[in-house]
């Protein structure tokens, strides 16, 4: 008598039906009280599984369609151990067919494929190292960033630059009577007198000349490439160009309805 252990899956149709059948005879020798000594010192039974395995084998009956007619009445009993990870191997060894399934359900419960498996293990201590190299490479990245902001707060970069800059546009255009507004990445404002205008920032318009010079707008007549945003430039005759302190020169003039001193404006 001998519980294999393994998954009932795994097991050919003899050696299926043949644990089904030695489960059946295992309890008929527990309840006329045979001793299972031998058996247990060979590591062929553990008596504590028998309905437990007997249900998981009638599964598979049912699954390979087989008719299954003996229910199993439990049986409270201990006693014995199994090493379903060596029968898995041995039958693995010992029958073709049984091999078959096992090869084709790939099991990993037990050494049988210890050289494939310890291959494809290979492999992914590899790819986890990999993983892990890049979370490292993160991480210190990471800690880079957060030792330079603190610089960043002393040196202005590009956008608290940018963000000054928009605010000083900002409280002239309010000054003026304006209620600035974001619209395509720079300031535009309607003055009460009707004069509409846009202040733009380099830092949007990339490939734009004045990007790294003084000059803190553009001429943004130019820019617009999509037909929307040449139309919206157009209708806008007082967009500027300048420094800070020229556009809000410009802003004023224009709110004064002067004539801007210094026009640098985008085209009509
Ligand atoms: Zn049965
Ligand atoms: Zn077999």
């Amino acid at each position: 008598m001998r519980m294999w252990g393994v998954d009932p899956a795994l097991l050919c149709g003899p050696h299926l039906s043949g644990e089904h059948k030695e489960l059946h005879m295992m309890r008929g020798s527990l309840r006329l009280g045979h001793s299972m000594q031998g058996y247990f010192d060979k590591q062929q039974i553990d008596v504590s599984l028998i309905n437990s395995r007997h249900d998981a084998i009638v599964r598979e009956f049912k699954r390979r369609g087989w008719n299954h007619q003996s229910p199993l009445p439990t049986l409270k009993v201990t006693g014995g151990s199994i090493d379903a990870a060596a029968n898995l191997k041995e039958l693995y060894k010992r029958c073709p067919d049984c091999r078959a399934r096992i090869e084709r359900h790939k099991y990993k419960g037990g050494n049988i494929m210890a050289k494939k498996q310890a291959a494809s293990k290979k492999k992914k201590q590899a790819g986890s190292k990999k993983v892990a190299k890049k979370k490292v490479a993160k991480k210190k990245a990471a800690k880079k960033k957060a030792a330079k902001k603190p610089a960043a707060k002393t040196q202005p970069t590009r956008n608290s630059r940018a963000d000054r800059v928009d605010a000083k546009i900002k409280t002239a255009l309010k000054k003026a009577g304006a209620t600035p507004e974001l619209k395509m990445g720079g300031l535009y404002g309607e003055l009460p007198n009707g004069v509409k205008l846009w202040v733009g920032q380099p830092p949007l318009l990339k490939n734009h000349k004045l990007h790294s010079s003084k000059a803190i707008t553009c001429e943004a007549g130019r820019v617009g490439k999509t037909k929307t945003t040449a139309t919206f430039w157009k209708t806008l005759p007082h967009t500027a160009i300048g420094t800070v302190a020229e556009i809000v020169q410009h802003i004023n003039a224009l709110a004064a309805g002067k004539k801007p001193a210094k026009r640098r404006a985008a085209k009509k």
